[in-house]
This record gives C-alpha cells, structure tokens and sequence, in this order.
C-alpha cells in the first residue's frame, strides 16, 4: 500500500492546483468548500454554479473521467481524486451537477443512441442544463425494482402517471432521468422502461420539501398525464432496470471515488483552540483532549479506509467494499463530531444563526445535514447487508416476490 503520489500524479497535482489557484480563492475556516447538491441554492448560486462549470468546461476540466470522444479529460480514476481533493480546498459554488455528470451522462453514454448523446451531453458537461435523478417512490427507495410510476404507449408518446419523491434538485433542473413501469403483467424487475424527461414538460409539478434547516434540497415530483416521445427512451422497452443498473454502478463509482475526503477533524482542533473553558483555551483542557483524540482515532481509521480506496484505483483496480465501509462508519462519526462540537459551543451551539455561532455555523449545519447522507445512495441498513455478503460471505437475504406478476405482489395501499 502506498499513499504517496506517483511522479506522474504529482505532476498533474500540480498542474490541477496551478489552475485552481489562478481561477479561485482557498476556502477559509468558515467555509466548507463544496455544498452538496441542493442545499439552498437560490438564483444567485445556481449563476455562480454555471458560471465555474463553463470555466472549467472552456479551460478542458470538466467532467474528467468523461471520454474526450464527449468532451472530457480521459483521466483516471485517481486524477479525478486528486482534481476532487484540490477544488475541495477552494471556495467554489454548490456542485449541482453530481447527479448530471456522474450518474446521467455515463448513462446516457452507455445505452444512449448517438443522437440523443449528441442532443444531451454537450450541454450538460458546459453546465448550461442541470439534470436529476427520478427514481425513489413513497413506497419504493431501497425495494426500486418496486416502483409504480406508469408508462402507457400512445403512438409517437408515452403517457406516464404517478409520483417520484425525494428528487434532489428537481426544482431547478432542466432534465431528469426516470424509470416507469410499462407492464404490471411481468415480474418486477422485467416489467420497467427507463426514460429522459424534460422537467419543464406540462403536467409535471414539482414541490420541494423543506427539510430540517430549513433548505429545501429535494423535492416531490407529480406527473399527471405527462408525454415523453417514445425518441426519449433509453434502450429497449423493459431493459429498464439494466440502464438503471447503470445509474447506481455509477453512482456507487463517485461514492468510492470521495477516497481521502475530509471528516472535518482538523475543524474540531480549531475549534477547541477558539472556544474557551474557565478562561483557558478549551483544547487545554483535558477531558476536551481526551474527546478530540478519540475522534482522531476514529478519523484516521476512515481516512486511511479511502486512501486504500484512492491507492487501489491507483493501482488500476476496482475499489472494494471500502466506499461501504467508508460511508457507514465515516457518516456516524460525523454525526457524533457534529454534537460533540455543539456541545462544546455551550449556548451558541444550540442555535443555527450564523452571526453567533462560531465557524460560521458549520457544525449546526453538518449535523442538520448528515442524517440524509445516512440515508441517500445506500441506509446503513443497506451498506451492513453489502459488508454482510461480500466480506463476511453470508447468505444473501431471501426474496419472496422472485418471479412473481409485479400486480401480485401484495403492496400497501399509496396514501
Ligand atoms: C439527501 C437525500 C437525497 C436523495 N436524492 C435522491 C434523488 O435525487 N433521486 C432519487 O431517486 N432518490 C433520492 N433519494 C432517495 C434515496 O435513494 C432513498 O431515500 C433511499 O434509497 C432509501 O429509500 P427510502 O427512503 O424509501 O427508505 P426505505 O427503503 O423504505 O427504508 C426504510 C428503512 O428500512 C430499512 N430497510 C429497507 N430495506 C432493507 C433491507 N433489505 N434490509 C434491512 N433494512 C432495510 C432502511 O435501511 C431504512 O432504515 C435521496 C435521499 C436523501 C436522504
């Protein structure tokens, strides 16, 4: 295992941080370098946002891992780490285009029709259009294969019915991808088909939901009667869950490439160093100390989980269960880091304004926000079940609904 850069790695760290730092500021304390996609993001970042991606777009640092073939670098999966950890360092605007550029265009890449790559990746990749991902139901998120969404066939169209929830970002996006379910006959995972659709098109309504910080990242997504050309579909009618398949590899891809991401420790050693007890710095004291070296611990043991992540891709290999791993542990610590450091802040640690709150209230806001980072792209549940079959090798769980028509499968009524 070894964590140190190679010459050629080196080099385009180098070449990475040369044009980070002619082209924007380092982050300070306060700042937490990237938000994540969604978080309150008004008119004024969504300009900001595109305004950094077309910089990046016109300088050729956009979308690296994409084929030059699109309009990418062609870069490995450690370049792209290290672009990641260096922009990270840096006071940029709100990454809206995770979903678009790690999830959408590779698929669109892989079971879209040169055409439609030609009418959707350029503008993607400049930022010009946002894209999200229409997949959760109210009763299917983990069970997707379970979603009900109808797609029903009308010459050229199709028709498609029902509801989407939890769309990050859908209120500001210009396409999304979704999967439907065109045959309730067949067995769940056969019955589907997998879809672009314009999120301005008529009969869609989008209603954000506020979350506990009062950000509104996602959102429910109504459609009613809603037509997409039958030239938006992706791949064969009932490859759906294929393309989908796709989607969450990809998905999971951008979750191991995070490899070496901040937890936010050395936060905590500044903030104990601001904060003060009886007088004295708190970091002085010594049941503080003794609280921050166990979180120290913690820290470095997730930290060197995604360098092993970082030195596998470097060594041209597929990460392991390391992202899983990674993210369940890594998300709890943050969590309890979060509290810890509220705690420390005495009473302004329990309100969320900023004016009061030291470090420009990043510790209300992880703690806000980390419960949903439990849950997106894989629950804690799900991750352990992951670790459960491919590192300890036990028995996959059993599913009652194999084979089965998806309309008898029993399912709770929709409210
Ligand atoms: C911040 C955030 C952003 C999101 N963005 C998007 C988005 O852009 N697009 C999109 O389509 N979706 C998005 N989601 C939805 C996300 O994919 C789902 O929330 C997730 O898949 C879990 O599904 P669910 O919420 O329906 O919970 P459920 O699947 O109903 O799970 C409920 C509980 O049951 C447990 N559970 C379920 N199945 C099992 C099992 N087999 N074994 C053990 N325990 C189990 C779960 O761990 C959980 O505790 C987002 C979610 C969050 C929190």
């Amino acid at each position: 295992m070894d964590f140190n850069d190679t010459v050629e790695e080196a080099a385009f760290r180098t070449e990475v941080r040369a044009w980070l730092e002619a082209n924007a500021e380092y982050a300070d304390a306060s700042s937490s370098g990237h938000a994540s996609l969604g978080e309150r993001i008004d008119d004024e970042s969504l300009r900001a946002a595109k305004a950094w991606q077309k910089k990046k777009a016109d300088a050729g640092w956009a979308c690296l891992r994409w084929p030059k073939a699109y309009g990418g670098r062609d870069a490995t999966p450690i370049q792209a780490v290290i672009w990641s950890q260096e922009e990270s360092k840096f006071a940029t605007p709100p990454d809206v285009y995770m979903i678009g550029h790690g999830m959408c265009g590779p698929t669109l890449m892989a079971h879209g029709t040169p055409e439609q790559q030609e009418k959707w990746l350029p503008k993607m990749l400049s930022g010009e259009e946002i894209w999200c991902q229409l997949f959760s139901e109210p009763d299917a998120g983990t069970d997707l294969a379970g979603l009900r969404m109808s797609a029903v066939r009308d010459g050229d169209d199709w028709i498609i019915n029902g509801q989407k929830i939890w769309t990050t970002g859908a209120q500001f996006c210009d396409w999304g991808i979704i999967v439907t379910r065109h045959d309730p006959d067949l067995p769940k995972h056969e019955g589907l088909t997998y879809f672009v659709v314009d999120m301005h098109a008529p009969g869609i309504e989008i209603r954000p939901i506020t979350q506990i910080d009062g950000g509104q990242g996602f959102n429910e997504v109504f459609y009613t009667d809603v037509r997409i050309p039958d030239s938006y579909r992706l791949d064969e009618v009932g490859a759906g869950w294929r393309v989908a398949i796709t989607t969450l590899m990809n998905e999971r891809a951008s979750v191991g490439t995070l490899g070496g991401g901040s937890v936010g420790i050395d936060d905590l050693f500044s903030l104990a160093a601001e904060l003060e007890i009886d007088g004295r710095p708190a970091i002085e004291d010594g049941a503080v100390r003794e609280n921050i070296a166990s979180f120290y611990a913690r820290a470095k043991g997730v930290e060197l989980t995604g360098r092993r992540t970082v030195s596998a891709l470097s060594q041209g290999k597929m990460p392991g269960p390391e992202a899983s791993l990674m993210k369940l542990i890594g998300a709890r610590m943050v969590q309890e880091m979060a509290a810890y450091a509220m705690e420390l802040q005495g009473a302004a640690g329990a309100t969320a304004d900023v004016e009061v709150t030291p470090q420009g209230g990043k510790w209300q806001d992880r703690y806000l926000g980390i419960s949903g980072f439990r849950i997106a792209g894989g629950t804690d549940e799900v991750l352990r079940n992951i670790i459960a079959e491919r590192v300890l090798g036990l028995p996959p769980e059993v599913r009652m609904d194999k084979g089965m028509p998806f309309k008898e499968i029993p399912k709770a009524p929709l409210v």
